[in-house]
């Protein structure tokens, strides 16, 4: 069987085009800011790509980078001043936070008009209420890149592997909607899931949100199924000049020519979150000017 690669970077390409369209027309640039509290190397190469990613579709953007013994109560300050700045459409708190902070007080501080993330309780309620507002990058990401290739969703049994606020639970939840992108029957899996190779294995459509170096391969997935790998794990690799290279949550190797459809890594959901990062800018901004979210 061949196994379509679901290429993120020809979607976030078409996404970033039409901002830039949008950019060029608007009576004045989307505004977005970046808190970024550590030093978490990680954090900061992130930072730099949804920088890298406004200046390319000529957003405003403005990085506040504090030091990580920054008291909570600046942040708090900071966030306050950002909700009040009428240049300032989307907030943007890098997770994590460092130790100590209480990162559900902090990303409640965000003004939920403001918050491109999603990850405002008000913002996650209407998710599960059914009328999406700011969706969160990564999951709607993954359904508008199975859109873009044409995978429907209706009626399919998902197994989403992994739970959390930022990917598995609103992914499950934006899947299961009784919309056109959604109306899948889906499985939250995680970890104290029992057999979950038998639950896995069942799926039409897989998707794997762990953090763990290629854990699922073919006794996890069936023979042609959809596999969206969400995981950027960095593993050791000495024929590497760099001596590391990164790798999913699933077994690529392993899994070519037995899956139907599978996202790469790097290159296949990593692009689509920042592509949605500024569409849900873009949004913000609308949404004040009273306008749709299509300008
Ligand atoms: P978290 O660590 O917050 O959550 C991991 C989830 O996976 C938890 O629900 C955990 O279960 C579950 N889990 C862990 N190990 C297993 C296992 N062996 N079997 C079943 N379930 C397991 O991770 P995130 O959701 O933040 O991120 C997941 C991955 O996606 C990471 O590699 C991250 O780097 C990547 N990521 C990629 C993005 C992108 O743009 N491509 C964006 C965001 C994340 P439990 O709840 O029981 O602990």
């Amino acid at each position: 069987m061949d196994t379509l690669l679901l290429k993120g970077k020809p979607v976030r390409d078409a996404v970033f085009a039409e901002l830039k369209t949008r950019v060029a027309k608007a009576s004045r640039r989307p505004g977005l800011a970046v808190v970024l509290v550590g030093d978490d190397p990680a954090s900061a190469v992130y930072v730099s790509h949804k920088e890298k990613g406004c200046e390319e579709v000529g957003f405003h953007h403005v990085t506040h980078r504090l030091d990580a013994a920054t008291p909570e109560s600046r942040v708090l300050e900071l966030i306050a001043d950002l909700n009040a700045d009428p240049a300032i459409d989307g907030i943007l708190v890098q997770l994590p936070l460092p130790r100590g902070m209480n990162q559900e007080k902090v990303l409640v501080s965000v003004d939920p008009a403001k918050d491109v993330d999603g990850f405002h309780p008000e913002n996650l309620g209407h998710l599960v209420a059914g009328n999406p507002r700011f969706v969160p990058c990564t999951p709607k990401g993954i359904i508008r890149l199975l859109s873009h290739y044409d995978i429907s969703l209706s009626g399919k049994s998902v197994a989403v592997v992994g739970r959390s606020v930022i990917v598995g639970r609103p992914l499950s939840l934006l899947m299961s909607l009784k919309s056109a992108q959604g109306n899948a029957t889906v499985t939250m899996c995680h970890s104290g899931t029992r057999d979950l190779a038998a639950v896995t294995s069942r799926a039409d459509v897989v998707v794997a949100a762990i953090g763990v170096p290629r854990a699922l391969g073919r006794a996890e997935i069936g023979e042609g199924a959809v596999v969206v790998d969400v995981g950027i794990n960095r593993i050791e690799a000495p024929e590497r000049a760099s001596g590391t290279r990164l790798v999913g949550d699933v077994d690529f190797e392993a899994l070519l020519g037995h899956a139907s459809a599978m996202t790469p890594v790097p290159g296949g959901v990593g692009p689509m979150t920042i592509a949605m990062l500024l569409e849900n800018t873009w949004e913000a901004m609308a949404r004040k000017a009273g306008l749709d979210g299509n300008g």
